[in-house]
Order: structure tokens, then sequence, then C-alpha cells
């Protein structure tokens, strides 16, 4: 019944997830989800927050967990904004920061909500390619632009971009709001948040779904100059007043607050993705270098989509996009050591 819709839903391109299968006993490496479960601490807070209280709405502007990633990151909670998952987030940024009448980079191999919300706001995406190893360029991050975005350590590729590498990209634009989505950056890079009190067109996002292994809360963040975070509070408290609800409140502020647990979990997942590589290259993969929870990793001798059918098939679940320059290669979540071992097994069976 598209006559009732607003002319412009029609033309619109969703974002398709990595698939959330109902089988069980699959070895699930399609989502860069956290092989472990979260902190202890955060199942005790979000255990002592069921009760009564849920009858009340949730503290609107989330201080409590704005100051708990305040003092994390050595920051002011004015340069702190939360919301649901950062993928909210990240509407919002490009709702209140990107709409200039004039295109926003990104790299062509990226997160691919990027161009989604492009749409959903009428923004034109222009998409830069990558280098032929697959690494940011950051000389090509100049010229007109209504804002830029990247992932670092970038998606689906993995591979990380010097702080160094960002600060060039911010003083050659220090008219645009330059978006550094730091979704993997616990697994193997140095956050470029150290960067903020010195460029105030910079603004990094992180996620708690990844190194913090709360996929299942959706919470999401971003620092950056107040007046930025005062951009994005405006599209917030016009669009919904409670993005997070108690729950997710409390359970981030915990997961800030056990940072013994983020370190050992965070440790397991890096010298796992080591030993998977090493198994992949063993097998004749090509893997690119990984700062993330995931490899993006190809075989010279096999189509990757067949591979992916033949792993589905072990009920063993990875995934493959079919875009141009990636095509061939498999997106590969790292799993616990025994997880990644299966893998390693079934692979065993579709190639030489
Ligand atoms: C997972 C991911 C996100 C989204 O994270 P949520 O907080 O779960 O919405 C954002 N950017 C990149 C590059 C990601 O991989």
């Amino acid at each position: 019944m598209s006559r009732f819709w607003s002319p412009f839903v029609k033309d619109l391109v969703p974002y398709v997830p990595g698939e959330q299968p109902k089988l069980d006993n699959l070895i699930k490496l399609n989502t860069n989800e956290n092989p472990y479960g979260p902190s202890p601490e955060v199942v005790e807070a979000i255990r002592g927050q069921l009760d009564a209280s849920l009858r009340l709405y949730p503290a609107p502007n989330a201080d409590q967990l704005k100051e708990q990633i305040a003092r994390y990151y050595g920051v002011t909670a004015a340069q702190v904004f939360v919301g649901n998952g950062s993928d909210e987030v990240l509407a919002h940024i490009f709702h209140g920061l990107f709409q200039h009448g004039r295109p926003v980079l990104m790299p062509d191999i990226s997160y691919s909500f990027y161009p989604v919300y492009c749409g959903l706001y009428g923004i034109e995406a222009k998409a830069l390619p990558l280098a032929e190893d697959f690494s940011i360029r950051p000389e090509d991050y100049q010229g007109e632009n209504g804002g830029i975005i990247f992932p670092n350590p970038n998606a689906p590729t993995g591979m990380l971009l010097p702080l160094a590498g960002i600060e060039q990209i911010l003083q050659a634009n220090p008219d645009s709001v330059v978006v550094v989505d730091e979704a993997y950056i616990d697994f193997g890079g140095e956050t470029a948040v150290a960067l903020v009190d010195r460029y105030p067109n910079l603004l990094v996002t992180q996620t708690l779904s990844k190194s913090r292994s709360l996929a299942g809360l959706r919470v999401g963040l971003a620092v950056g100059h107040p007046d930025l975070i005062e951009a994005l509070e405006r599209i917030k408290n016009s669009f919904n007043s409670y993005p997070l609800d108690r729950l997710a409140i409390v359970g981030a502020t915990a997961a800030f607050a056990d940072q013994a647990y983020f370190e050992q979990t965070r440790q397991a997942v890096i010298s796992s993705r080591d030993a998977l590589t090493k198994g992949l290259v063993e097998r004749g993969f090509q893997v690119l270098p990984s700062a993330a929870n995931f490899v993006l990793a190809r075989h010279p001798g096999y189509d990757a989509a067949e591979l992916a059918a033949g792993l589905r098939a072990q009920r063993v679940i990875v995934r493959h996009f079919r875009q141009p320059r990636i095509e061939q290669f498999l997106r590969i979540t790292v799993g616990t050591p025994e997880q990644n071992q299966a893998l390693l097994l079934a692979l065993d069976t579709l190639i030489d």
C-alpha cells in the first residue's frame, strides 16, 4: 500500500544486517560479536535494576553513564554523547552534522551503513578507493566535502590507520567534521580520543557491542568537542528522549567499571585472532593484517561464495560480501580457540 508512504520511502535502500539464525549448535562467525559473555558485573547490575523502578522512565541524559565514560577517557561529560547502539549515534551524526549540500567522503570498502544513512538524509556519498593493499590513503581525503567518515580499524578489511594518518586528514579538512568510527579499536589500535582536545572537528564513535560483549544491550557513544555533542543532543531530543533504557544505562556503566574483565577478554580475542590468522595462512589463505576481532581472507584457489556455502553446510557461518574488490574474500569473526579450530577443520574438508 505504498500510496500511504511518504514519497522518499520508496527510494530507501535499507542496510542488511548479518543473519541471526535460529538454529542451535552453529559456529557463528558472521557478525563480529564477542565470543565471550559480558562482565559478570554487568549482569549483576542489570539484575539489580529488575524491580518496580522499571515503571519509571530512565534518566533522559544518562548522566551516570556519560560521567563513567568521561572518566574512562579523561574527557568531560560535555564531550560525551550516548545512543541506542553506535548505529543510532551515526544516524544522528549524518542528520545533524553532515547535511551541508556537499558530498560526504568515505572509503569505497567500508561500513555499508554509511551510504544507507546518506540515502535516508539525502546526502551524496562519495566513495574514495582504498589503495591496492586495501589501506586508507589519507591524502585522498581533501577537497570540498560535507564531512568525512571511516571506521578505524576499517571494516570489513580490519586494517588500522595510524593516528598520524588521522591527523593528516583532520589538518587537511579544518572546516569539515571528521568522524572516526572506532567500533573495533580496542582489538589493536590507539583511540583518536586523545586528539579531541586539539581538533574541534574530530568526532570519535565507539560501541559496547564488540569489545565489551554487549551487542544485545544496544549502547554506543561519541566523544568530541562540546559543540559537536550539542548538535547530537539537539537531534536526539527532537527524536527520542530516552534512547537508553534503565537496564542499558546500568549495564553499560558497569561494563566501563570492570577494567579487569575487559582487558582479559580483549587479550583473549587478540591472541585468538593471531592464532586464527596463522591457521588460515598455513592453509594457503591471504589474510589482510587485522587490528579488529575479525579477519578478511581469501584463498587464491577457491571461490569465496562456494567456501562460505561449504562452511555453512558444516554449521559454520561466516560473512561473504558480494561487492567489487572483495567478492573473493570471506570475513571471519574471531571466535574462541575452539570455534576457530572448528572453522579450520571445516575448511580442511573443502580445500586440498
Ligand atoms: C558493529 C559496527 C557498528 C555498530 O555498532 P552498534 O553499536 O552495535 O550499533 C558501527 N560501525 C562499525 C564499523 C561496526 O562494525
